[in-house]
């Protein structure tokens, strides 16, 4: 092949290529071990000086238009490649943001601030009060010594002999009047825990205690105050019952119905006919707690009372299933935004 019909075919070839590989293909055709250039070197070392630089000059004007025209086609093909790329990784930031969800409160975080601000309307102080607890205050203070019966009522759950997690807030009254001189005026709330799971039972649940302690407080004041708080809390003129009950730390004790907030006394499903739902537990606080604590019975009195935030946002938000409160489900807890 002449040389000139080798560069119009290179040329024509170059021109053609598709891609990076095509381009390739032709340069290793002309220039690689057995490339149509490569193949013109031997003869050039059988002619005479002369010949050899005349016939080397034509070749090497020949590879260099076609060393040229390779690289001129690679660099438009990249070009090409980068435009595709640029192209289809583009953002446009004219386009409006995707936006962030608005978080809202848990549903039992809801309620314990509603209970907690019912309660500070009232004077009563909040205190959250320790988790991990000693016997002494989760029990020995509260008038239930060691191997009591009573203890028998908490499904604790123990770190060792003496340490535990809480059963319930009643250890945070103890810490207040260790602390304070009476009059005492507070709610203790948070996490309690027993080993008890199922349907209706959480291992982990949330409470709220009261404390009144002065030297007039009476079983009717209790009264008073738990029918305020129950009537504000549903907003509702509920009517409420008290029956005569045991608890180790109060005496008398009473636990405590509401009027059904679902048939309002007809009777349903919810409160199994009765028309009664029992929602806390209460008393006049017992002269040995006011000893645990060196606060003199004679002098001083008052009263406790104790309710489970759960039991009370499943009655107000109509939740049939304990669980769902701690399953997240954002559905679920989409709806208290
Ligand atoms: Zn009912």
């Amino acid at each position: 092949m002449s040389l000139e019909n080798i560069l119009k075919t290179a040329l024509s070839s170059i021109a053609d290529a598709k891609n990076l590989s095509e381009i390739e293909a032709v340069r290793v055709g002309h220039f690689g071990k057995k490339g149509v250039i490569t193949a013109l070197m031997p003869e050039l070392g059988k002619l005479s000086p002369e010949e050899k630089k005349v016939r080397g000059a034509e070749i090497n004007a020949v590879r260099q238009e076609i060393i040229s025209a390779l690289e001129a086609k690679k660099t438009a093909l990249e070009d090409a490649l980068l435009q595709e790329k640029l192209e289809s990784e583009r953002v446009d930031v004219t386009q409006p943001g995707r936006g962030q969800m608005t978080g809202a409160a848990h549903p039992i975080t809801i309620t314990l601030n509603r209970i907690k601000s019912l309660f500070g309307s009232l004077g009563f102080e909040a205190i959250e009060g320790p988790e991990i607890e000693s016997a002494f205050y989760n029990f020995e203070a509260l008038n239930i010594p060691a191997h009591h019966p009573a203890r028998a009522m908490f499904d604790t759950f123990y770190f060792n002999e003496d340490m535990l997690l809480r059963t319930h807030t009643s250890n945070t009254q103890i810490h207040v009047m260790q602390a304070q001189k009476p009059p005492i005026q507070m709610i203790g709330y948070g996490r309690v825990y027993r080993s008890d799971s199922d349907q209706t039972h959480s291992p982990m649940f949330h409470q709220v205690e009261g404390l009144v302690i002065n030297k007039t407080a009476t079983f009717s004041d209790l009264k008073g105050l738990l029918t305020e708080f129950m009537q504000k809390f549903f907003e509702e003129d509920l009517k409420l019952r008290f029956r005569p009950s045991f608890f180790p730390f109060t005496e008398p004790s009473a636990e405590v119905d509401i009027e059904c907030v679902m048939c309002h006394g007809e009777g349903c499903r919810v409160c199994k006919q009765t028309g009664w739902l029992e929602v806390l537990g209460c008393g006049m606080v017992h002269p040995n707690v006011l000893k645990a604590v060196n606060i003199d019975p004679n002098e001083y009195q008052g009263f406790a009372f104790g309710m489970g935030v759960e039991r009370l946002a499943m009655l107000r938000y109509r939740v049939n299933d304990l669980r769902l409160f701690y399953e997240n489900d954002l559905r679920f807890l989409n709806q208290f935004k």
